[in-house]
């Protein structure tokens, strides 16, 4: 479709330490008639630094879709627009989702502003591998979707990224020690770029021990990195699998059979489901 009107500016922003934000974001922030921010209160002194005299309009995930027509019909106008978060990538366990989609879909120019990305700088510093890896951004709230939802990646063998809060980030890791076990490698980013920045590495179960016995570490923004499951391991996860898979499905509707035979067996529900069908 042919670009029309004015660009909408995808903005990165520090995730802790100002200096990050970078030159060609103040000169992007500097330069646009309309800001849109998550917290506009939060953004203004992003907006100071950079010398923005720009209007500022919160978008925010409960007014994303209005807000985004409105945003939409600007761009179209021949205004430039600039979107932030709070800190870091937009998007990222971030709104803006359905601003870019509106944009893109009315035909206006959407380009990035790379910078500071929190999953990113933690898996930098990691030394996990990170040729191959998954973003899963915050874990459910609740311990038993918590549980669940790590069942279900039990068996995935790429490098695992996770957000967590201060408030939950004790009984999440007691959860992922129930659930992947705890000799599997991990690291804990905390307050990256922060005065109180800390990177601890370990196994799971030191971690978790670890920020259970210390208050200091259950403070601040944490992400948190964990190995992906030895390939052996998730093969013998998934014949198991499939093999529990093929027990149940005499007896049970196919989805339940494999949900079950996930949750015993480790393995993904949709990689033993991907191999029963094959197999009819
Ligand atoms: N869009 C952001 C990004 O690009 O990283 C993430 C936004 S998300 C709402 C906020 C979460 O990111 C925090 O709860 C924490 O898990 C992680 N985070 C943000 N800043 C961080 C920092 N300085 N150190 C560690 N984790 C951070």
């Amino acid at each position: 479709m042919e670009q029309a009107g004015g660009r909408l500016w995808v903005v990165a922003t520090p995730i802790g330490n100002l200096d990050d934000l970078s030159p060609r974001a103040r000169e992007v922030l500097a330069g646009v008639s309309l800001v849109a921010a998550e917290d506009t209160r939060h953004s203004a002194a992003i907006l100071a630094l950079a010398g923005s005299r720009a209007q500022r309009v919160a978008l925010h995930e409960h007014n994303e879709r209005e807000q985004a027509g409105r945003i939409v019909m600007r761009l179209r106008q021949g205004e430039d627009v600039a979107l932030v978060s709070d800190a870091g990538t937009p998007l990222v366990s971030d709104p803006g989702f359905r601003l870019v989609q509106a944009a893109r879909a009315a035909g206006c120019a959407v380009s990035p502003v790379p910078g500071p990305c929190a999953a990113i700088a933690a898996l930098s510093v990691a030394g996990l591998p990170s040729d191959r890896f998954v973003f899963e951004g915050f874990l459910p709230a609740r311990a038993g979707p918590r549980r669940q939802r790590l069942q279900e990646l039990a068996g995935e063998t790429r490098t695992l990224i996770f957000y967590e809060s201060s408030h939950r980030i004790a009984d999440s890791l007691a959860d992922f020690v129930g659930v992947f076990g705890g000799e599997r490698e991990a690291v804990l980013a905390r307050e990256l770029t922060k005065l109180f920045e800390t990177v601890l590495a370990g196994s799971l179960q030191e971690l978790a021990a670890r920020v259970a016995g210390d208050p200091d570490q259950r403070r601040g923004e944490f992400v948190l990195v964990v190995g992906g499951a030895a390939a052996q391991a998730a093969e013998a996860r998934l014949a198991e699998g499939r093999r529990v898979f093929a027990l149940l499905k005499g007896e049970l509707p196919p989805a339940r059979a494999a949900r079950l035979a996930a949750a015993i067996s480790g393995a993904s529900r949709r990689e033993i489901y991907a191999g029963g069908e094959e197999e009819r």
